[in-house]
């Protein structure tokens, strides 16, 4: 998957069925929009982004939380919907990608995916 934990990624595609926070009109929900990842879920291939697609949860009354109620929560959205940020062309791009090996010398396997702007060719997202 070419999304990480705490990258800034743009929503390309409209998400319906989530409670939008800004505000735009029902099928324009979340398009656009720009978030953190907070979470990676690679069997799903589904990432949980920041204030992006909220859902509503009807929970019942527990001792954490003895009113219970309705509490809005991010739900994840499909990889496939979002876009990695580039800083410096200020908008979701496709990334090309490059595997250096970490450690030349020891013939080790062990590579470190780098990603490019396929726009700037800029690096983009978090580094590891
Ligand atoms: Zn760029």
């Amino acid at each position: 998957m070419h999304i990480r934990r705490n990258d800034v990624v743009v929503i390309r595609k409209a998400i319906t069925g989530c409670k939008d926070t800004s505000r735009r009109p029902v099928g324009q929900e979340s398009k656009g929009s720009r978030g953190r990842v907070l979470k990676v879920l690679t069997d799903k291939n589904q990432v949980i982004v920041e204030g992006v697609n909220y859902k509503y949860r009807h929970v019942r009354p527990s001792q954490k939380n003895p009113q219970g109620g309705r509490m809005t929560r991010e739900a994840p959205v499909h990889v496939s919907n979002v876009m990695l940020f580039c800083d410096k062309c200020q908008k979701g791009v496709n990334v090309r990608i490059e595997r250096v090996p970490k450690d030349a010398a020891s013939g080790a396997t062990t590579h470190n995916v780098l990603r490019y702007c396929k726009v700037c060719g800029e690096l983009v997202g978090v580094q590891d």
